[in-house]
């Protein structure tokens, strides 16, 4: 169901920020690596905890200004900008997330798994509408198997 993503080699890597008009560090590639690696939409601070063995001296602020430039040339997105907290895209097709409430798992959904989605009246107030996506939310696998804890 979900795409795996292969990791661009090196020169791909530097076509990609070239063309984002973002330099090349290693800090960046690091970065930009775990978040292809991680499919689990991560927050900026899952993708610090992450690479701080590789980068022992990047800071969160760090991690944070570094996502904000990827997401200002459009390399990664936020997944939704109400959630309250950062979590970041990095699969770039239009799809559809199941949402866990209880551990806040967010998983892909790919756009073709779903009817289209077709509106029955115009929008209020004249809204237009750029992208769409739907979100299921209730209990993962993982967290309905579990008793309930609260
Ligand atoms: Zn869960
Ligand atoms: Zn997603």
């Amino acid at each position: 169901m979900q795409p795996t993503t292969v990791m661009p080699p090196m020169d791909e890597l530097r076509k990609v920020f070239r063309e984002a008009g973002l330099s090349l560090t290693h800090q960046r590639v690091v970065l930009y690596r775990a978040v292809l690696e991680m499919r689990s939409h991560p927050s900026p601070e899952a993708i610090y905890e992450r690479v701080r063995d590789e980068i022992p001296s990047i800071s969160l602020g760090t991690v944070y200004k570094n996502i904000r430039a990827f997401m200002d040339a459009g390399l990664v997105r936020e997944v939704s900008p109400h959630h309250g907290t950062l979590r970041l895209e990095s699969n770039l097709e239009e799809h559809h997330h199941l949402v866990c409430t209880r551990c806040k798992a967010i998983v892909d959904l790919e756009e073709s798994d779903l009817e289209p989605v077709r509106l029955r009246r115009e929008l209020p107030g004249g809204f237009r509408v750029d992208r769409y996506s739907v979100e299921f939310r209730g209990l993962c696998a993982a967290c309905s198997a579990k008793p309930d804890l609260s």
